[in-house]
């Protein structure tokens, strides 16, 4: 998805109030068009996964959207109340089996298990870190894979569990692992559903009958395989099941989309969605971030803090974050941190300080203590959180692909 420079926006930009630059808006709303975002989903849709039917022609129900489950099950003659029946069992109640879905008569049962599956990603592989981050590998029909990870919170009965939304990905970010693999398809809206459910399995953190839900899988965050943005009709279907209150009900505040920038459809989330938004930035200059993030050849860092300033919902009570990986002599002086804090100057914003985790044939390492520290205490100093994210996982390679 690297775009040659020539791409880049000829609006100069124009400064704010408080000095940072931000792209002009004209009329047409820039390049912000509707076009645009058509153009990306159409490409999008080229890389979509291969159909939910199963050899023997039944089909998952996991995915479905709440209309297209009633259109299944009308076209099968049922009433239309069996779709929040199906719903509870499915999503909040975790039942795979129809068997085991008491409320609905046994003849419906045997006449849906004809038909339906409630279908789960194969766990090949889960490994449980010395830290208990746990890393699952999930295989999906046409035997394509992706990762999932499961991080507690060392403080607390809870933990986030980090999404997969692509196998492989398309934009070939210099200091990440994923990128080194080309994308091989856009993950299902049931797939991306089927990671959380899969760890939810895991965890055995369905309702027991007395109702209790214990809550270890407490927030999402989109950060795994792929940019959830150039797969965002299965990731924003995926979404909103998640949030129905009838089912598996996350809020949207304890969602997290994490983006490299693609502009266009980060306005569309914000306003479609409105999850929480986390910013692969990594670099304060474009030259530079032109080479760590090759998407800023298309979208400009100056493009990409307009689109932040204007997302809904931010504030300081749901903060932007910017993920910046710290990479010895690179990005990490004393320069970069004052730039940074200049670029998210007013906005709502908090610094994940990520310091770099060095994979075989990566040509960075990770910044010094002491640069990380530096950085970290001018960024604060100018108002903003700068936690350093402590390695998760490592043991098992399930450490921040980054
Ligand atoms: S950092 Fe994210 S967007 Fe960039 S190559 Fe890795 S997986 Fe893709």
């Amino acid at each position: 998805m690297t775009t040659p420079s020539a791409d880049r926006t000829t609006r100069p930009p124009v400064a704010t109030p408080g000095g940072t630059p931000v792209s002009q808006p004209d009329e047409a709303g820039d390049r912000l068009t509707a076009d645009e975002r058509a153009r990306i989903l159409a490409k999008s849709a080229l890389f979509n996964p291969p159909d939910a039917a199963l050899p023997d022609g039944r089909r998952d129900l996991v995915g479905l959207s709440r209309e297209e489950l009633a259109a299944e099950l009308a076209a099968i003659g049922e009433a239309p109340f069996r779709t929040k029946q199906l719903w509870h069992w499915i999503y909040h109640q975790g039942v795979t089996d129809f068997a085991r879905m008491s409320s609905i008569a046994r003849p419906l049962q045997a006449k849906l298990a004809e038909r339906f599956v409630v279908g789960r990603p194969e766990t090949v592989v889960a490994q449980t870190s010395d830290d208990d981050t746990r890393k699952f590998l999930f295989r999906f029909r046409d035997r394509q894979e992706a990762e999932t990870v499961y991080i507690p919170d060392p403080e607390e009965d809870r933990g986030a569990v980090c999404l997969s939304s692509q196998v492989g990905c398309t934009l070939s970010c210099r200091f990440c692992h994923t990128g080194t693999q080309t994308l091989v398809r856009n993950l299902g809206a049931a797939e991306i559903v089927g990671q959380f459910m899969g760890v939810r399995d895991a965890y055995g953190e369905w309702p027991s009958p007395k109702g209790e839900t214990p809550r270890l899988l407490s927030t999402i965050v989109l950060m795994g395989m792929g940019e959830p943005l150039y797969n965002y009709a299965n990731v924003a279907k995926a979404m909103t099941i998640v949030m129905d209150n009838e089912g598996i009900a996350l809020s949207r505040r304890r969602i997290t989309l994490s983006t490299s920038g693609v502009v266009p459809m980060m306005d569309r989330a914000g306003a479609e969605l409105g999850v929480n938004l986390a910013v692969s930035l990594h670099a304060v200059r474009d030259e530079l971030r032109d080479e760590l993030v090759p998407l800023n050849r298309k979208y400009p860092i100056a493009e990409l803090m307009a689109a932040c300033r204007r997302y809904p919902g931010a504030s300081n009570a749901r903060r932007i974050t910017f993920e910046y990986v710290m990479l010895r002599g690179v990005n990490d002086s004393e320069a970069d941190a004052r730039e940074l804090v200049r670029l998210i100057a007013g906005m709502p914003a908090k610094v994940n300080l990520i310091p770099f985790n060095p994979w075989p044939g990566s040509a960075y390492q990770t910044s010094t203590r002491a640069a990380i520290e530096r950085f970290a205490r001018i960024v604060n100093d100018a108002g903003f959180a700068a936690p350093v994210r402590a390695p998760r996982g490592r043991d098992i390679l399930a450490a921040c692909g980054l």
